[in-house]
């Protein structure tokens, strides 16, 4: 009978192959629109650390982050202090639910939307991340079409990445990728505090 090593050893040149064959089908370069959606925690955190994998090969990013612009976050500080060349750009008003003002919302919606067209049209940008578009589609802040033509017109070689929970039907279909992050357990629910430089 085969040893244990021999077995694992044949299985693993099997799979290699496969994924090598995989490998040399994958031919087209373009840049893709990734959608990170779901419930459960690792959207926008996957968002920022593909940002730093796009700075460390010397590329140019930006990013527009929507919904809460209020909140302090590590991620902004951070590049906001070291890497002052990344536009950056910030939703003015907080959630919804905090503002309880619409017209508000909508305003502060337009002027990051406004953000947003100018960096998908800069072909200087390797990766643009839309943190937390979704709830502008889902509250209807900015017409759908708008947001899906600045998309689709973006320069060819840029990516982007829109996270948020609960993205639309026709925004995964637009994607080239989608991830569903689920939520199987978060601390939050056995009462433990959101913790500064890991949730936020
Ligand atoms: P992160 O920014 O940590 O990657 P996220 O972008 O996937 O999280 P959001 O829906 O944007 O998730 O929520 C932002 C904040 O809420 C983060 O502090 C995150 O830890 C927390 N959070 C995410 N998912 C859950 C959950 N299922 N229950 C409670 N809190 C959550
Ligand atoms: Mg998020």
């Amino acid at each position: 009978m085969e040893s244990r090593d021999i077995r694992h050893k044949k299985a693993m040149e099997r799979r290699k192959a496969l994924v090598d064959e995989k490998v040399a089908e994958a031919t087209t370069e373009k840049g893709i629109l990734i959608v990170l959606t779901g419930n459960g925690k690792g959207k926008s955190s996957s968002g920022f650390g593909s940002v730093i994998r796009c700075l460390g090969h010397g590329y140019n990013a930006g990013i527009v982050q929507f919904i809460k612009g209020t909140w302090d976050c590590g991620e902004r500080n951070f590049i906001e202090q070291r890497c002052p060349e990344v536009p950056y750009h910030v939703m003015g008003s907080g959630f919804t639910w905090e503002t309880q003002n619409r017209e508000r919302d909508i305003a502060a919606a337009e002027q990051a939307w406004a953000k947003a067209e100018e960096l998908l049209r800069d072909d200087s940008l390797h990766l643009v991340l839309l943190d937390e578009l979704t709830y502008v589609l889902k509250y209807g802040w900015i017409e759908q079409q708008r947001i899906f033509d600045a998309i689709a017109n973006r320069p060819a070689e840029m990516s982007v990445i829109v996270t948020g929970r609960a993205a639309s039907k026709a925004l995964r279909e637009m994607a080239d990728t989608v991830a569903e992050v689920g939520d199987e357990k978060h601390a939050f629910r056995a009462g433990i505090k959101a913790r500064k430089g890991v949730d936020w």
